[in-house]
């Protein structure tokens, strides 16, 4: 079981590359996973390029203690330089079982400019909200910027990081890589719809009703 887990993270994380979402080794994924009765998850580990990824390099992380620097010295590998901010978003969203994180190209620019996404599109929704939040910048890795990340992923699965990409969650790790894309095209539609002027914003009662209806969208 846990074996399988960690190829789901790996075939999503290489995902990351070949669905031009992240190159090389940026961004990374998790998974909840409990092993030997101790509830975790499973993560990529730092700085590893996807491509050459085996089921051995993902890192099993407890929900409960901290990371512990120190045991960088005695495994081969450490987890991504991000695992506060999954251990954080599985500790408050019981409803988060997976989580991607990337440096898409138009999130990122977006991102750059402090930026929510407004509802100029009614696609927006699919991130539980009338807009997608933009996280302030903290450094990565940080306490600052697990805060900063719960803040914007309040009542949403998915959000901007200021001056550095997107983060969605999901049910599983499917669902969580399909909203990373679609939050990557809406920020692409969003900085076409910009170079033409200010786009028109759907009103919070259109937003209501399409968050009604947007629940029984996906099917397939
Ligand atoms: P890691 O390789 O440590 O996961 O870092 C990639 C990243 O995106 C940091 O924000
Ligand atoms: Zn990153």
């Amino acid at each position: 079981m846990i074996e399988e887990l960690k190829q789901q993270v790996i075939t999503f994380a290489q995902k990351l590359n070949t669905t031009n979402l992240s190159p090389l080794r940026s961004g990374n994924v998790s998974i909840r996973a409990r092993k030997d009765d101790v509830d975790g998850f499973l993560l990529t580990p730092s700085g590893i390029k996807y491509e050459t990824l085996k089921t051995n390099d993902i890192v099993f992380l407890s929900l409960r203690e901290e990371y512990n620097n120190l045991k960088m010295f005695n495994s081969s590998l450490n987890p991504s330089s991000e695992w506060r901010f999954h251990q954080d978003i599985y500790r408050k969203k019981p409803e988060a079982k997976a989580i991607v994180h990337a440096h898409s190209p138009h999130a990122t620019a977006v991102s750059a400019h402090g930026k929510s996404i407004p509802a100029f599109h009614y696609m927006v929704a699919l991130a539980g909200g009338d807009d997608i939040k933009c996280a302030e910048y903290a450094t990565f890795g940080t306490p600052e910027l697990s805060i900063n990340l719960l803040k914007a992923l309040e009542n949403r699965k998915a959000c901007l990081m200021s001056n550095h990409g997107q983060i969605t969650f999901g049910p599983n790790l499917k669902q969580a890589f399909e909203l990373a894309q679609e939050v990557e095209n809406i920020c692409h539609q969003y900085i076409i719809a910009l170079k033409i002027g200010n786009p028109k914003i759907l009103s919070k009662t259109e937003m209501s009703k399409i968050l009604d209806k947007i629940i029984h969208y996906k099917k397939g």
